[in-house]
C-alpha cells in the first residue's frame, strides 16, 4: 500500500466519528502521491503523519448569560493545525453544527489554502456550537466575551490570528477583539476582519467573494471565454455569497439564484443585490423576504438551488451542499464552471462526476483563499501602522488569485493531471509546508 494510503487509513482509524475530517483527508492525501514519489525524504521524516495531526487542539466551556437571566453553556474549539510557514491563521465559526470533526476538516484545509496564498501564515480554525441567529446584540456580546475569556491565552499577533467564518462577521469580531484587548492590554493585529475604525483593512469584507470571482475569471480565460452573457447561481446569502454576486455582476454575469438554509430565490431578471444586502446585512432576515422587493422572483422552500440552469455554479454556503444529484443537474443543464466559495462544498463523488463531465472545477482551498489573503494583508498593515487604499488591496488580491490559479494549474499539468485543480492545489499547497517542516526538524 502506498505511503499516502497508509497514513490516510491510520488517521481515519485513530480519529473515529469525524466524517468531515475523514472526507478532507481522503480528498487531499491520495493526490499528493506523485510528489511523495519524487521526495522519499518526506516519508523518512514522517511528514504526512505529522501533517494530519494538529499541533494543538483546545476545547473549552463557554458559559454566558441570556437576556432572561438564564446561564447557557456552549462548547468552544480552536485547532492550531500547523505553524511551519507562519503563525496559525483561520476563521472562527459559530453554528449549531460545529463539532471537533468540522473544525479539524476546516483547519486541515486551511494549512494548504494559506500556503497557496504565498503569504507567511500557518493553518488553524476555531468555533463554537453557539447559534447567533435570533440572539440579541447583548447576548452575542456576552457569548463572545466569554469565548475570549478562555481563548485569549492561546492567540496573539505572532501566535494565532482568528478571523470570521459562518456566523462570525464584523459585530462578533468587534466583541471578541474588544475583550482580548481588555484582558491583555495589547492593541495589536491579533484578529482580522476588524472594523475600519480600529485596524481593519479595506476589501476584507469583499475579499472572499471578490477573490472567488477573480478565480473564475482565470478559469474562464482557460476556457477561452468571459463573464459576458453568463448566468450564475450562487448558494448562500452571507458574506461570501453577497460579494461574489457583486463582483460577478460587475464583470457582466447575471446572478439568477441565491439561498439560505430555508430555501432559494430565483429571479430571472437578475438578483437585486441591494435588496439582498438590506435583508441579510441590515435586518438579519430570511431570503424569502426578497419576494417583497421583486415581483419577478420566486421562492422555493427547501429546494435544490442546483436545479436552476446556469453556466457558473458557485456554492457559497457550507460543506457538502453540492452532492451527486446537484452535480448531475448542473451537468445536464450545461454548466461549465464550478468554483467553491464555501469550504468542501462538494462531496468527493460529485467532484469526480463534474470533473469527468468536463466541468472545470476549483476547490475551496484555492477559490476562496482571497479572504485569508486579505487577512494577511490586514496583518501586514497593522504591524507597520499603515493603511493601503481599496484599489491597492483589490489589485493585490486579484494578483494573488491569479497566482494561486496559475500555480495550481501548473502543478496539475506537471504531474500529468492537466485541468485537475483539486490535485494541483493540493500539491502546490503541500510542497511549501513539507519543505518548511523538513527544514525545521522533527521536534
Ligand atoms: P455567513 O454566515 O455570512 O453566511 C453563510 C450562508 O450560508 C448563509 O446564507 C447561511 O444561511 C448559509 N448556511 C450556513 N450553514 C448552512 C447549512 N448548514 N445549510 C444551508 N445553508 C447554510 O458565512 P460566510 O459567507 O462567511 O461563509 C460561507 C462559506 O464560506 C463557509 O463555508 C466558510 O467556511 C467559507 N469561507 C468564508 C470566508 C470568509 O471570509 N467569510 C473565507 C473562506 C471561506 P442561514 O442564514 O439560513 O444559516
Amino acid at each position: 500500500m502506498s505511503y499516502t494510503m497508509r497514513v490516510l487509513q491510520h488517521a481515519i482509524s485513530k480519529n473515529p466519528n469525524e466524517p468531515e475530517f475523514h472526507q478532507a483527508m481522503t480528498e487531499i492525501l491520495p493526490t499528493l502521491q506523485p510528489l511523495i514519489d519524487e521526495h522519499p525524504e518526506y516519508e523518512k521524516a514522517s511528514i504526512l503523519e505529522r501533517l494530519v495531526e494538529p499541533e494543538r487542539q483546545i476545547i473549552f466551556r463557554v458559559p454566558w448569560v441570556a437576556d432572561n437571566g438564564e446561564i447557557r453553556v456552549n462548547r468552544g474549539f480552536r485547532v492550531q493545525y500547523n505553524s511551519a510557514i507562519g503563525p496559525y491563521k483561520g476563521g472562527i465559526r459559530f453554528h449549531p453544527s460545529v463539532n471537533l470533526s468540522i473544525i479539524k476538516f476546516l483547519g486541515f484545509e486551511q494549512v494548504f489554502k494559506n500556503s497557496l496564498t504565498g503569504l507567511p501564515i500557518g493553518g488553524g480554525k476555531g468555533g463554537s456550537d453557539f447559534d447567533p441567529k435570533g440572539k440579541s446584540d447583548r447576548e452575542v456580546m456576552s457569548f463572545c466575551q466569554s469565548f475570549i475569556n478562555e481563548l485569549y491565552r492561546y492567540v496573539g499577533a505572532d501566535q494565532d490570528i482568528p478571523a470570521g467564518d459562518i456566523g462570525v462577521g464584523g459585530r462578533e469580531i468587534g466583541f471578541m477583539y474588544g475583550q482580548y484587548k481588555r484582558l491583555t492590554g495589547q492593541y495589536e493585529g491579533s484578529y482580522t476582519g476588524k472594523g475600519l475604525t480600529y485596524g481593519g483593512s479595506l476589501v476584507r469584507t469583499q475579499a472572499t467573494g471578490y477573490g472567488l470571482i477573480y478565480m473564475v475569471e482565470n478559469m474562464l480565460n482557460t476556457l477561452k471565454t468571459t463573464f459576458a452573457d453568463k448566468t450564475a447561481v450562487i448558494s448562500g446569502s452571507g458574506n461570501v455569497a453577497i460579494y461574489a454576486a457583486e463582483k460577478a455582476e460587475q464583470f457582466g454575469a447575471k446572478v439568477v439564484a441565491m439561498s439560505d438554509s430555508n430555501g432559494y430565490i430565483y429571479d430571472p431578471q437578475g438578483i437585486d443585490l441591494d435588496a439582498v444586502k438590506e435583508i441579510k446585512e441590515v435586518r438579519r432576515g430570511r431570503i424569502h423576504e426578497y419576494l417583497k422587493f421583486r415581483d419577478s422572483a420566486q421562492y422555493v422552500e427547501n429546494g435544490l438551488i442546483w436545479s436552476v440552469a446556469c453556466d457558473l455554479a458557485l456554492p457559497c454556503a457550507t460543506q457538502n451542499e453540492l452532492l451527486e444529484d446537484g452535480a448531475k443537474l448542473l451537468i445536464d443543464n450545461g454548466c461549465i464552471v464550478v468554483a467553491e466559495g464555501s469550504n468542501m462544498s462538494t462531496s468527493l463523488d460529485a467532484t469526480h462526476m463534474l470533473q469527468q463531465s468536463g466541468v472545470l472545477f476549483s476547490p475551496g482551498k484555492a477559490a476562496n483563499a482571497g479572504g485569508v489573503a486579505v487577512s494577511a494583508l490586514e496583518m501586514a498593515q497593522n504591524s507597520s501602522r499603515i493603511s493601503w487604499s481599496f484599489e491597492e488591496i483589490d489589485c493585490m488580491l486579484r494578483t494573488i488569485m491569479h497566482e494561486i490559479y496559475a500555480g495550481s494549474y501548473a502543478a496539475a499539468e506537471k504531474y500529468g493531471m492537466k485541468g485537475n485543480l483539486v490535485a494541483g492545489a493540493n500539491i502546490a499547497g503541500f510542497s511549501k509546508v513539507a519543505e518548511a517542516m523538513l527544514a525545521q526538524g522533527a521536534v
